[in-house]
Formats: structure tokens, C-alpha cells, sequence
């Protein structure tokens, strides 16, 4: 029943109405102008922050000049490094980690596995990969040796007492395969994730060489001060790992402090579209314009939910740009890469997309782990990242429908294969395999962790871990060791039943 009210009151009624329409208009009208602030604010270079500064302090540097040859599809480049022997003992030879070379062979290439060769080479295998070309060692010339099959171990004599810096120099050529990977050509568009070698990890007494998996990101490396020179023909846009400037001759110019390793995607075709968040100058580039804002608008969301509450980014720039494979998407330092099928999908399975990677840059790239023996201690944080982005973005009810959806699905489903969520990545047979075990049902450990510390303790222990290990590489016992300071108990046990027990 409807009440009819008196008539003064009725005037007053409306009185209110208008007061508040008008109200909402003022308050709607500043939301709008902030938001609209945020967008249409000149981008520009922000400054390094003091603390990145901080933590370049003494750490390896690296100096690239390269230029792309796109019709000849190669990329040759001079690297030169000083690196320093932290392995506390003498060492006869500089070890160098250079994934691309996997891809020369079919016998050794991430990409010829069953799954992967039609989806990535099409009809035909397609050779590419790095080759040195000359090496010298504090000024003198040495021989470079391969170490493993595949061409990702290099070795160069020398002579390295624990504690001193070494120059190295090297003149190379990556020829660039017809491969629709993280390494490769496809569509007018180059992906050049992990062609510039980086110093191979020394732990417990040896160097990690694991070899390139078909399956998952088994790259491991320390940050570095990387300065990269890159030319181009003009009218090639290129997005990068780091913000670069571009000199008269329309060579780029790219610098980076405390960085993992360096990426590039260089296309004729990428449109741009940059905004400021956070402070952070995100760009986002890729062949239509509508792609590169819908890439820029997830970013910038999902960088203002993980801030809040992993604390800040740590460098002045972040980039999106478009890649053409089947991986979904993939993440380096400082850039990401989003394939293009699903821009084209666009939607939800965009911004899963974009929101999944954009976390990496706190979880694999600030914090660094160990994508061979832990895959799980980035990708399972990445995948509980989608549950915030969409808590804030959509609401609660959105969240826990998430939840249900990806993550307590994954904990029932029957998954054949003995494998658990803290397998290393050669146990896993097939993409999907990995992505329910290590991503959603990783991520069941996260949402079990909610419970037990509440969301608010959870946020402050992975700003935590965060903060402590920024720079770094984490080890699980080190975010184990954080966890339990946070739940003010030992959860080895509960870690051992999320990530070590077999479901079925
Ligand atoms: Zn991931």
C-alpha cells in the first residue's frame, strides 16, 4: 500500500528530492572530474623512486645497443656487463643464462612440444635463436661455450676471484623465428621476451641451468641496472620492459634500475594509449586502439587494487602490449605481453588477463621465486589477485561468485596425473593440468589463508612479504617463514596440505 502524504510535507518531500538530486550531481560532477583528472593528465616520465634507487646500489649493470632488422628478422646487439662474483668463492668461468637459443633446434624448442607446435609454427618448424659472434672477458677475447644442448648455459673462461667485478662483452645474433611465442614473428608483430642473456643464479653451491620447459616461465634471474639502445626502421613502435625517449635518428634509449631481465615487442602496426596511475606511467600497445584502451583501463584498475595493498610499484613505468600466441598472456619485467586472441575475446577474459599479469609484476618481478621448483609461490598469488581485482571493480558478490567458479571447482574436479600444486614444472604433462593445479588450486591455499589470518591480516602479511623481499628472490621457506610470524604459528603443515598432498 502507498501512503499519500499530507501536502506540506509532500513540498517538503520534494524539496529534499531536489537537494539531493542536486547534491548527487555536485558529488557525481567531482567523482567524475577526478576520475576524468586521472585519465587526461599529461602523461609523462615519473622519477625513479628513492628506494629503487637505493636497491640499484651495487648491483650487476648491463649496456645493450641493438638494432632490429625486421625483413631479415634478426636483432643484433654488443651487451656489455659488469658483473660481480657474489658466490663467495673463486669461479673459472663467467656462467650466462640465454634462453632463446631453445628455440634453434626442434628437438630443444619450448614450442615443438604436441601441444604447442601447430598453435605456435603453424605447418612448419621454424629455426631462431641466439648465436654469439665474438666474447671477450676484461678486454681480452675468449671462446664461449655452450653448456647444454638447447644453447641456453653460456660459459666464458675466466679468471673471477669471489667478490670482484668482471667486464664481459658480447657482439651477437638472435635470429628471430617464424613462432608465435614469447620468442618469435608472427603478424607483423615481434616478441622478444628473453633474448638478451643475463647471469646464470648461483645457489647451494652451484649454477641453476635448469632447462627451458615447455610448460610454465622457468626463467630465474637477479635484478640488474640495465641501459638498452634499441633502432628500428621508422614508422616500428616499440614497447618495452622499461620508459625510453627517442633520439633524432629515431633510435630508442631505454633505462631501468633494479630490473630481472629485458624485454621488447616492436611492430609497425601497435597503436598507444597511455595513462597515469598511481603515479605510474602505464601505456598499453596494440594493433587497434580499442584493444590498447581496454588493456590500459584493466591495468590501471588492477594496479590501483594491488598497490593498496601489496604496497607500491617499484618502477616509474608500466607496459601492455599486444602478442601474438597462445599463452594468454606473459609477464616480464616492467611489461607485459597479452595475446591477441584475447583482446579479440575482450571482456571478462581481458581483464582476467590483464589483472593476473599485472600482479606478476609484484610477484615473480619484485619479488622474485622460483618459476622452476615453485611455480606455484607466484602463480597461485597472481590468481587470488583476480579475487581482489574483482571484489573492488564489481563487488562482493562478484568475488565470491569468483571464487566458487575458478577456485573451489578446480578443488573438486578429478585431475589425472599425481601432480600437486608444488610440483616443479617438469611434472606437469598439459597447460590446463598446470593451470588448475598450480594456479586455482594454489589459489585455494590463499583463500584458506584468508580465513585463518581474516582478508585484512592476509594483505598485511603479503605487504610483508612484499617489502622484505622486493628485489629479491623469495624462497618458499622465506614466505613460509613470514607466514608464520603473521598467523603467530607454524602453517608448514597446512602449506604441506595445500600445495604437497595428493587430491586425486
Ligand atoms: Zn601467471
Amino acid at each position: 500500500m502507498k501512503q499519500k502524504l499530507p501536502p506540506e510535507l509532500n513540498r517538503k518531500a520534494w524539496l529534499y528530492a531536489a537537494l539531493i538530486v542536486l547534491m548527487m550531481l555536485i558529488l557525481g560532477g567531482g567523482a567524475f572530474l577526478l576520475l576524468t583528472h586521472e585519465w587526461e593528465e599529461a602523461p609523462h616520465i615519473p622519477a625513479v623512486s628513492a628506494a629503487t634507487q637505493a636497491a640499484a646500489q651495487g648491483l650487476d649493470e648491463i649496456r645493450i645497443t641493438a638494432a632490429l632488422d625486421p625483413d631479415a628478422r634478426t636483432l643484433t646487439f654488443t651487451q656489455e656487463m659488469a658483473l660481480t662474483n657474489s658466490t663467495g668463492q673463486v669461479q673459472s668461468a663467467v656462467v650466462l643464462r640465454s634462453w632463446s637459443g631453445a628455440y634453434l633446434s626442434e628437438a630443444t624448442s619450448p614450442c615443438a612440444s604436441d601441444e604447442l607446435f601447430y598453435e605456435c609454427y603453424g605447418a612448419s618448424f621454424s629455426p631462431g635463436g641466439l648465436q654469439v659472434d665474438t666474447a671477450e672477458v676484461n678486454g681480452a677475447p675468449v671462446t664461449a661455450t655452450w653448456l647444454d644442448e638447447a644453447s641456453t648455459v653460456l660459459s666464458l673462461p675466466a679468471e673471477w676471484p669471489a667478490g670482484e667485478s668482471v667486464a664481459v662483452r658480447l657482439t651477437c645474433t638472435v635470429t628471430i623465428p617464424a613462432c608465435a611465442s614469447r620468442f618469435g614473428y608472427a603478424d607483423g608483430v615481434f616478441m622478444l621476451g628473453n633474448v638478451f642473456p643475463v647471469a646464470a643464479v648461483w645457489q647451494e653451491g652451484a649454477w641453476r641451468t635448469d632447462a627451458y620447459a615447455a610448460i610454465g616461465d622457468p626463467f630465474l634471474s637477479e635484478c640488474a641496472n640495465w641501459q638498452v639502445t634499441l633502432s628500428v626502421p621508422a614508422g616500428y613502435e616499440v614497447a618495452a620492459s622499461a620508459p625510453g625517449t627517442q633520439d633524432g635518428t629515431g633510435a630508442y634509449t631505454f633505462d631501468a634500475l633494479a630490473l630481472r631481465d629485458f624485454a621488447l615487442v616492436v611492430s609497425r602496426d601497435f597503436v598507444q594509449a597511455q595513462a597515469m596511475a598511481e603515479g605510474v606511467l602505464v601505456t598499453a600497445y596494440a594493433r587497434s586502439e580499442a584493444d590498447a584502451k581496454a588493456m590500459l583501463r584493466a591495468a590501471t584498475q588492477a594496479m590501483a587494487s594491488y598497490a593498496k595493498r601489496w604496497g607500491d610499484y617499484a618502477y616509474p613505468a608500466f607496459t601492455l602490449a599486444e602478442a601474438v600466441f597462445p599463452y594468454g598472456g606473459m609477464e616480464y619485467p616492467g611489461m607485459v605481453m597479452i595475446g591477441s586472441d584475447v583482446l579479440a575475446t575482450g571482456g571478462q577474459v581481458l581483464e582476467y588477463t590483464v589483472a593476473h599479469e599485472t600482479a606478476h609484476q609484484w610477484w615473480a618481478v619484485m619479488v622474485g621465486s622460483d618459476g622452476w621448483f615453485d611455480p606455484w609461490q607466484d602463480e597461485s598469488l597472481c590468481e587470488y589477485a583476480w579475487l581482489d581485482y574483482v571484489g573492488d571493480w564489481y563487488g562482493a558478490a562478484d568475488r565470491e561468485q569468483m571464487a566458487f567458479d575458478r577456485i573451489e571447482t578446480a578443488m573438486r574436479i578429478t585431475i589425472p596425473g599425481g601432480v600437486t600444486p608444488g610440483s616443479p614444472i617438469d611434472y606437469f604433462t598439459d597447460l590446463t593440468q598446470y593451470s588448475r593445479i598450480v594456479y586455482q588450486r594454489g589459489a585455494a591455499f590463499w583463500c584458506a589463508m584468508e580465513i585463518h589470518l581474516g582478508k585484512d591480516g592476509l594483505d598485511a602479511m603479503l605487504r610483508d612479504y612484499q617489502a622484505q623481499f622486493r628485489f629479491r628472490i623469495a624462497t618458499r621457506e622465506d614466505l613460509t617463514h613470514v607466514l608464520n610470524q603473521h598467523a603467530g604459528m607454524d602453517m608448514s603443515g597446512l602449506m604441506l596440505d595445500y600445495l604437497d598432498t595428493l587430491m586425486n
